[in-house]
């Protein structure tokens, strides 16, 4: 045995470790991040190589989903035309609360190179965002990291809060 280990049953002890409610909720909350995939462009291409075995998404929690029942997290990789803007936005209300919002590449951050009347110049015009990334077309790494942060962002809130109103429109 390691000196450092300490010997509970010899020590008539037992081990204890205190945390907060709060922490092991959004502990929990931020390792099990189900990501609704939202492919509209050439960024799904990205996100979709996220998902594949050389960058494998699977490890840190992360699981695409095809139903926004089942997601936590929607990454809306792509251009979004003004014309399925009122599906991304009914999509995001189906997901139950709590839910995020990746904003994946420019096209979505702010409808990019197509400043045009069919482009919706921005998804934060429809939903509320929490992470913009940034690129044409982002690596599947900086799509990794952007989950790392929004994790970092989970664990720094309240686990139970007062149902924040998101709706923009
Ligand atoms: S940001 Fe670039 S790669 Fe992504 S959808 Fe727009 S044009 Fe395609």
């Amino acid at each position: 045995m390691a000196q450092y280990e300490i010997n509970h049953i010899n020590n008539n002890s037992v081990p204890i470790a205190l945390t907060k409610l709060d922490n092991i909720l959004n502990w929990a909350t931020s390792n099990s991040l189900w990501a609704m995939t939202y492919g509209l462009a050439c960024c799904a291409i990205e996100m979709m190589a996220s998902g594949a075995s050389r960058y494998d998404f699977d490890r840190f929690g992360t699981i695409f989903r095809a139903s926004p029942r089942q997601s936590d997290v929607m990454i809306v990789a792509g251009t979004v035309t003004k014309k399925h803007a009122e599906f991304v936005r009914r999509l995001y209300d189906q997901m139950p609360e709590p839910k995020w919002v990746i904003s994946m590449g420019s096209c979505a951050n702010t409808g990019g190179m197509f400043n045009t009347y069919a482009t919706v110049q921005g998804v934060d015009r429809i939903i509320p965002v929490d992470i913009y990334l940034p690129g044409c077309a982002p690596r599947p790494e900086t799509l990794q990291y952007a989950v790392m942060v929004l994790r970092q962002k989970i664990r720094s809130k309240k686990a139970i809060n007062e149902p924040i109103k998101k709706r923009l429109i």
